[in-house]
């Protein structure tokens, strides 16, 4: 079969698309025919060699499938059957024409969605969900400060926040992504480039912040905290370097900091989150929901450009998510 490759970490020149074998489904597990996979962060990071695949974890890139069930390995349930049109939550391997998978891994695609939709879904909205309900512990009413707001994972947070009836406000780095924000329901947008968010956030009293840019805005989220306050970081887009007195501030406030990774979860965990978000969340990406939820697609590239596409998100040139259609 067909996956993106590269054979040294660097950069995206580096990568190609390559024949591969074609991997068999193992006990409990399912190989899904990808239609569509789409881009993460993570993915920019393993190819430069800086996040290697979990132990026992496909190193083909791609954290996130949609296409049809094609085969069901030994030990499999019953609740999927050959021709299903399925997302998967991956820890690898999505970036290829076939991809196998734990079965409580995959979800149904919501009836009247495309593939290309769907593969925009499991990592960014399963890892916003996790965020705000099984780490942030959201409550209705609450603020949440959502930086990186027009991102994969901060457009998802956002629908997620007006779903929790609650009230997300973004930082971003453009006028442009701050309007796709708003068009997505944040109550309010600050661009992080040319004013200080923090004391315009100030105006607001937030209850949680989703930060995944962590070390050079540690103060500003200190000033921005409301007194028992959650600090959520799950990634260091500026570095991970404090310089300061990050502990005594967070003291005063009464703040907790909490981290999150989801790739590197154990597979019982990723079930129920998988299993609370279908049940949950995914109603809301049928035609007549309300709210009605949206996978923000941002841009679609055929397999055979993923050097393209990989440029595009180190740029910060997308707003959502950039999708990775396989060959038919
Ligand atoms: P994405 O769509 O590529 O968006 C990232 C955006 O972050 C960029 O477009 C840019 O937008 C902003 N940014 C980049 N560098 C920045 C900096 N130094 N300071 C401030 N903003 C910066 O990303 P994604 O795939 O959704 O991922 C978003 C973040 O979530 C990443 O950090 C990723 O590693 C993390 N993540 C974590 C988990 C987990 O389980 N912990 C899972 C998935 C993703 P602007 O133009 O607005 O600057």
């Amino acid at each position: 079969m067909l996956a993106a490759h590269f054979d040294c970490p660097g950069g995206p020149e580096n990568l190609y698309v390559k024949e591969v074998m074609k991997p068999h489904p193992g006990e409990g597990e399912v190989l899904v025919k990808v239609s569509a996979s789409a881009l993460n962060r993570a993915d920019l990071l393993q190819r430069r060699g800086k996040y290697p695949p979990p132990k026992g974890s496909s190193d083909i890139l791609g954290l996130e499938a949609a296409g049809s069930v094609a085969g069901l390995g030994p030990g499999c349930t019953g609740r999927w059957k050959i021709g299903d049109a399925v997302m998967a939550l991956l820890s690898g391997g999505g970036q290829a024409e076939y991809v196998t998978v734990p079965e409580g891994h995959l979800m149904p695609v919501p009836k009247d969605m495309t593939f290309i939709q769907a593969a925009a879904i499991p990592e960014a909205w399963l890892t916003a969900f996790q965020l705000l309900h099984f780490v942030g512990k959201i409550q209705k009413g609450e603020t949440v400060l959502i930086h990186a707001g027009a991102s994969g994972v901060g457009m998802a947070a956002i629908q997620l926040v007006r779903l929790a009836n609650a009230i997300p406000i973004v930082t971003a780095g453009t006028q442009e992504k701050l309007q796709a924000t708003t068009n997505a329901g944040a109550a309010a947008g600050f661009n992080y480039k040319n004013e200080d968010f923090s004391e315009k956030v100030l105006a607001f009293t937030q209850d949680i912040i989703l930060d995944c840019v962590g070390g050079s805005y540690w103060e500003k989220n200190l000033s921005c905290l409301r007194t028992d306050g959650r600090w959520v970081i799950y990634g260091l887009l500026s570095g991970g370097e404090v310089h300061g007195d990050l502990l005594a501030r967070l003291l005063s406030k009464r703040g907790s900091i909490h981290t999150s990774l989801l790739r590197s979860r154990d597979k019982e965990y990723k079930e129920q989150l998988v299993k609370a978000f279908i049940e949950n969340v995914l109603p809301y990406f049928s035609g007549g929901a309300s709210p009605h939820l949206q996978p923000f697609v941002d841009s679609v590239y055929p397999l055979h450009e993923i050097v393209e596409a990989h440029r595009k998100m180190e740029e910060s040139k997308n707003i959502g998510k950039i999708v990775i259609e396989m060959p038919v």
